[in-house]
C-alpha cells in the first residue's frame, strides 16, 4: 500500500474496494486497492511499481462488460474511469481512455461528425469499447478509430495506427497482448446534424424498447455465432425467465442475464453454464461468453 502512496494522492486510493460499486452488473467482490488515476504519468507509475514489486494487475474501465468474481481482485486494480478528457479537432476527436464512449458521439453529433452514431448508448468508457471492439446496429469501433495511443506491460508507450490494433469481432491486440490503451483517436467526417441526432434518437428508441435497462446487467453475455442470433437459440430453449440466486436471464432479450435481486457472480455463472449446456445439447452450438470475466 505504502509503495503506491508514495506516487498516488492519497484519495485517488481505496483499500478493500467493493467492486460491485463500479460496475454495471452491481455485483463480485472487492479489490484489494482500487486507484482512479487521472493522469498518464500515475498510470505509468502504477504499472512501474506493479511490475517491480510482482503485484497483479487488473485494468477496468466503466465496468459495463465484467463479471468480478465473488472473492474479487487481488493486488492493484486500476478504473480509468476519471482519465476522460475529450478533445476536438477538425474531424478528428480524441478521448482519453475513462472518457464515456456515449459522451464522444454526443461530442461527435455536437460537431456535426457522423460515424459514431452506432456508439450513442453503449454504456461503456472509449478505452473499454476499443478493446472489446465494441459495436452495435451496423457500427462498429474498427470503423472510425485512426490511433491509440498505449502502454505495454513492460511500461513502453506505444502509438499504434488502426492496423496494428487486430481488431476482430469483439477482439483486439489489447486483449492478448494485455496492453493498456490510453488515448483513443477517432477519424470522423462531416455530416447533417439532424441527420445524425435522427440516427442516434432511432438508435436510442430500438436500445430502449428491446433491452432490460431498467435491470443491472453486462450487455450480451455471449458472443453472437456464425449464422445465429444468441437470443433467438436461448429462447428456443424455453429459458426464458429462468433464474439462479438473485440472476435472472431476462424475459425482454434473452441475450442479457439481469441481475434481478442481489445476485451473485456464482448466481451468475451457474446461469452462464446452464445456457451454454442447454444451447449446446439442442442445437449443437458451443457459445463463448463476450463478457469478461475477472477476479477470483
Ligand atoms: C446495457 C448494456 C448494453 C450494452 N450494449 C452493447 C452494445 O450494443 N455493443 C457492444 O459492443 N457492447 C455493449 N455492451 C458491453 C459494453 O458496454 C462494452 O463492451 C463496453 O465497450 C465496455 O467498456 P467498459 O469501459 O465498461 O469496459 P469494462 O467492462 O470496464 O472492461 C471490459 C474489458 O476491457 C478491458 N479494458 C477496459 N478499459 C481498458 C483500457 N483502457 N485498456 C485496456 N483494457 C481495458 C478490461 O480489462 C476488461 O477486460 C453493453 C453493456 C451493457 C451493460
Amino acid at each position: 500500500m505504502n509503495i503506491f502512496e508514495d506516487h498516488i494522492p492519497l484519495e485517488k486510493l481505496k483499500l478493500n474496494e467493493p467492486l460491485k460499486d463500479h460496475t454495471y452488473i452491481k455485483l463480485g467482490g472487492k479489490a484489494d486497492i482500487l486507484i482512479h488515476p487521472t493522469t498518464k504519468e500515475e498510470i505509468m507509475n502504477i504499472l512501474a511499481i506493479a511490475k517491480k514489486h510482482q503485484i497483479p494487475l487488473t485494468v477496468i474501465g466503466k465496468g459495463s462488460n465484467v463479471i468480478i468474481k465473488d472473492q474479487g481482485v487481488r493486488g492493484v486494480t486500476i478504473s480509468l474511469s476519471h482519465f476522460d478528457q475529450i478533445k476536438v479537432c477538425d474531424n478528428k476527436i480524441v478521448a482519453q481512455s475513462g472518457s464515456n464512449i456515449i459522451d464522444v458521439s454526443r461530442i461527435a453529433l455536437d460537431n456535426s461528425l457522423t460515424g459514431l452514431e452506432f456508439a450513442c448508448g453503449i454504456p461503456g468508457s472509449t478505452g473499454g469499447a476499443l478493446y472489446m471492439n465494441a459495436g452495435a446496429y451496423g457500427g462498429q469501433m474498427d470503423e472510425v478509430v485512426e490511433r491509440a495511443l498505449v502502454l505495454t506491460k513492460d511500461g513502453e508507450l506505444l502509438d499504434m495506427v488502426r492496423d496494428d490494433m487486430k481488431l476482430g469481432y469483439r477482439n483486439s491486440i489489447f486483449k492478448t497482448d494485455q496492453y493498456i490503451i490510453l488515448e483513443v483517436e477517432f477519424g470522423l467526417k462531416k455530416g447533417n446534424k439532424d441527420v445524425i441526432s435522427s440516427i442516434m434518437q432511432d438508435l436510442t428508441f430500438k436500445r430502449e424498447s428491446k433491452q432490460p435497462l431498467e435491470y443491472p446487467s453486462c450487455g450480451s453475455v455471449f458472443k453472437r455465432p456464425e449464422g445465429h442470433y444468441v437470443g433467438k437459440l436461448i429462447q428456443e430453449c424455453n429459458l426464458q425467465g429462468t433464474r439462479i440466486g438473485g440472476a435472472e436471464i431476462s424475459r425482454k432479450h434473452a441475450g442479457f442475464i439481469i441481475n434481478a435481486d442481489h445476485a451473485t457472480a456464482e448466481d451468475y455463472l451457474e446461469l452462464i453454464k446452464l445456457i451454454k449446456k442447454r444451447v449446446y445439447d439442442k442445437f449443437n452450438i458451443e457459445l463463448e461468453t463476450e463478457v469478461i470475466i475477472l477476479g477470483e
